[in-house]
C-alpha cells in the first residue's frame, strides 16, 4: 500500500516537472556540446592538452599554419567559456535531479579550467597554488621538512649500515631492479591480477580491452591513452631501470581499477546510457585530472591490503622478475614508509615553478626528502617543466578520495561499501570540491 502510494506521487511529481525537466536537459545538453567544442578549439593550439577524445570525428579542429600564424584568439574562446559558465548558472538555479547537479557542477569546473588554460595559452602566469586552484579545484597544503625527516628516520631500522640512507636505499633498490626482457611478462601477471581482483567488485562490458606497449624518452612513467569502445593503449616508459614496487603500483593505477577503469565507466554509464557527450572529451589540465590521477593512486589501495599486496609480490612477481622474494617484506615495508614522503614533491615543485629555487635545488630536495634517485629526480623536473603543478593531483588527489570514501562509509567501513563508494565517484560527474 505504502509503496503504490509512493509510486503514484512519484508519477505525479514527474509528470508535473517532465516538460521543464526535458527543456533543461536539452539546455544541457547544448552547454555540453559547446563545452566539447571549446575544450577541442582549445586544444588545437595546445599539443597534448586533449588527453582523450572519442566523440564526434568531425568536431575535431585542426588548423593549417596560416591560422597558427595568426596567434591564439584569447578573446573570442575566454567569450564563449563565459557564455558556457552563464548558461550553466542559470541552469543550476532550475529544478535538477541530484545526479544533473552534479552534471552542472562538474561542467561549469571544468569550464573554468579551460578558461584558465585560454588565460595561460594568450600569456597570462599564475603562481603554483594560484594554478591549482584555477586547474584543478584544490590549493595543495604546504608541508614543513621536519615532516619528511620523521618519515626518514623511521626508515633507519629497515635500511641499516653505514653510508647515507639514500645510499642503503639504492642499495637495496638495486638488487631489485626488473631485467628489461623480463618486465612484459612481470607487468602483465600484476595487470591481471588487478583486473581479475577489480572484476570481483564491478561489472565492466564484455568488450573492454587494453594493449600494453613500452616506450622511450617520456616525462611520465606510464600512460593510458583511452581510445573510447571501452578499450586503451597503456604505454609504460623504459627510460630509467624499473624496480619489483613498480608493476603492481602502475597496473592497478593506469588499468584496473584506475585510468582504464574509469574511462569505461563514463563512457558506458554517461555517453552511451545518458547520451552526455561532455565525457567523451578529456581536457587535461581540468578537475578531471585530481578526480582521475586521485581514484587511480587510491585503487591499489582497494585491491591489496598491505599483507595481500606484499604476499602477491613475493609469491608471483619476484620469482616472475627472477629476483630473491627473501627481501619482499622488508621491500614492502620500506616502500610503504616511503609513500609517506610523497608530499616532498609538492614543496620541490613549489619553489622551482615560483622561480624561488633553482633546478639544482629541486634537484637537491627531491634527493634529500623525496628520497628520489638523481636520475628519477631529474625526470621529475621534466615533467614539472611540462605538466607544471599537475603533481598535486597524484598526492592530494589520493589523500581526498580516500578520505572522502571514508567519510561517506560512516560506521560502515568494509571493503564492499568502500567499493560501492569508490564505484559511485568513477561513474558519475565529480570536481575535486565536491568531494569535500
Ligand atoms: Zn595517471
Amino acid at each position: 500500500m505504502k509503496k503504490s502510494f509512493f509510486i503514484f506521487f512519484a508519477l505525479a511529481a514527474f509528470l508535473s516537472t517532465a516538460g521543464f525537466s526535458a527543456k533543461q536537459n536539452n539546455l544541457l545538453d547544448r552547454l555540453a556540446e559547446d563545452y566539447v567544442k571549446l575544450a577541442l578549439a582549445v586544444g588545437a593550439y595546445s599539443p597534448g592538452y586533449i588527453d582523450a577524445y572519442y566523440g564526434p570525428p568531425d568536431w575535431v579542429v585542426k588548423h593549417d599554419d596560416s591560422v597558427l600564424r595568426r596567434g591564439f584568439p584569447a578573446a573570442e574562446l575566454r567569450k564563449k567559456a563565459n557564455g558556457i559558465i552563464k548558461n550553466l548558472d542559470t541552469a543550476a538555479s532550475g529544478h535538477l535531479s541530484a545526479l544533473e547537479k552534479l552534471r552542472v557542477d562538474f561542467l561549469r569546473k571544468q569550464t573554468m579550467a579551460i578558461r584558465a588554460e585560454i588565460d595561460v595559452l594568450g600569456g597570462k602566469k599564475f603562481v603554483f597554488d594560484m594554478e591549482t586552484k584555477a586547474f584543478y579545484d584544490v590549493v595543495a597544503p604546504v608541508h614543513k621538512r621536519e615532516e619528511f625527516e620523521k618519515t626518514i628516520a623511521a626508515l633507519e631500522a629497515d635500511l641499516p649500515g653505514t653510508g647515507s640512507i639514500q645510499e642503503r636505499l639504492a642499495a637495496l633498490r638495486s638488487k631489485l631492479i626488473i631485467p628489461a626482457d623480463k618486465l612484459p611478462i612481470v607487468f602483465n601477471a600484476a595487470i591481471a591480477e588487478c583486473r581479475r581482483r577489480t572484476l570481483a567488485h564491478i561489472e565492466l562490458p564484455k568488450n573492454e580491452n587494453f594493449q600494453a606497449e613500452y616506450v622511450k624518452d617520456k616525462p611520465w612513467g606510464a600512460y593510458n591513452w583511452y581510445q573510447g569502445n571501452a578499450y586503451s593503449l597503456i604505454e609504460v616508459n623504459t627510460d630509467l631501470p624499473m624496480d619489483i614496487s613498480g608493476p603492481l603500483r602502475l597496473a592497478a593505477h593506469e588499468g584496473y581499477p584506475g585510468h582504464h577503469v574509469y574511462n569505461v565507466l563514463l563512457e558506458q554509464k554517461l555517453v552511451k546510457e545518458r547520451g552526455w557527450i561532455e565525457f567523451t572529451v578529456y581536457p587535461l589540465f581540468s578537475p578531471q585530472s585530481l578526480i582521475a590521477e586521485g581514484t587511480a593512486d587510491y585503487g591499489v589501495e582497494l585491491i591489496f591490503s598491505d599483507e595481500e599486496k606484499m604476499k602477491f609480490e613475493k609469491e608471483v612477481l619476484y620469482p616472475l622478475a627472477g629476483l630473491d622474494p627473501r627481501h619482499a617484506a622488508r621491500y614492502a615495508r620500506v616502500q610503504k614508509l616511503i609513500s609517506g614522503l610523497r608530499y616532498a614533491e609538492n614543496e620541490a615543485a613549489r619553489g622551482y615553478l615560483d622561480g624561488k629555487i633553482s633546478k639544482k635545488d629541486a634537484i637537491a630536495w627531491l634527493i634529500c626528502y623525496a628520497l628520489e634517485s638523481p636520475a628519477r629526480a631529474a625526470k621529475s623536473i621534466d615533467f614539472w617543466n611540462q605538466y607544471r603543478s599537475y603533481l598535486i593531483n597524484y598526492n592530494l588527489g589520493q589523500d581526498i578520495i580516500r578520505n572522502y570514501i571514508e567519510k561517506t562509509a560512516g560506521a560502515d567501513q568494509s571493503l564492499k561499501r568502500k567499493w560501492q563508494i569508490f564505484y559511485d565517484i568513477l561513474s558519475t560527474p565529480r570536481t575535486p570540491s565536491g568531494l569535500k
